[in-house]
């Protein structure tokens, strides 16, 4: 009696192998985690980038707020000098007070002008907020899927793993003469062993003869289909 299950299930495995083999090349990463982590890393610059901004405007306010102070420390001197008597020619007192008044414009100016800065401040604020909100869910999301990339990759390799050994199992059940005669039709197919349902051969999805099942269920010696080649496997 010719045992052809081993063999069978030999080629089964081959192909598992084959496909999860593929698998592991296709998988790579994915399109949508490489368009993910490439936001990420656009995103993460336009963020370093309008946070130097933010911390340009803080040093603008400071330069700004000393030239406040220096005006308005010339102010408190100048007012001293106008009110103490010190000063006591027309002409200069004259001339101080339109001094004072260009100094109290300037300090007004400059206050102005600190808080157009601290407003625009505060609105590049709430955007870099929003953004490092935004950029710490996207690398989340990516970190999760990247995960289970790996995880799945890792699944993939430990059923590789295991085939070696069950496939030596099943080569100590195959006889040689029908190893050697397999191999050899390896040459034209991939898959030389064709299984047969309902008279039909799989492999060639042709019907085969009756003498040809009737050969098969004796199982007495290798079988091929006349139409295609294969050898036939009647699973009892
Ligand atoms: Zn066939």
């Amino acid at each position: 009696m010719l045992e052809l299950k081993p063999l069978w299930e030999i080629q089964v495995l081959d192909d598992q192998k084959r496909s999860l083999e593929q698998k592991l090349r296709d998988a790579q990463i994915s399109v949508e985690l490489r368009t993910l982590k490439r936001e990420i890393e656009s995103g993460r610059a336009a963020f370093n980038k309008l946070k130097e901004d933010y911390a340009s405007f803080k040093k603008q306010i400071k330069m700004k707020e000393m030239d406040a102070a220096a005006a308005a420390e010339q102010i408190r001197e100048l007012s001293e000098k106008l009110y103490s008597g010190a000063i006591t020619n027309v002409k200069e007192i004259d001339s101080s007070s339109k001094k004072l008044e260009s100094l109290k414009d300037k300090v007004k100016r400059t206050e102005d002008e600190i808080l157009a800065i601290m407003e625009q401040r505060e609105e590049l604020r709430a955007r870099l907020e929003e953004m490092s909100s935004k950029l710490n869910n996207k690398a989340e999301n990516y970190r999760q899927k990247h995960g289970s990339f790996l995880a799945n990759q890792q699944k993939i390799r430990q059923q590789l793993a295991q085939l070696p050994l069950a496939r030596q199992k099943l080569m100590d059940k195959v006889d040689p003469d029908l190893w050697n005669n397999y191999m050899s039709m390896k040459k034209r197919f991939n898959d030389p062993l064709a299984r047969v349902e309902k008279g039909t051969c799989m492999g060639c999805r042709v019907g085969i003869t009756f003498s040809e099942l009737r050969l098969l269920k004796h199982g007495e010696g290798m079988v091929f289909c006349s139409h295609c080649g294969r050898m036939l496997y009647w699973e009892r």
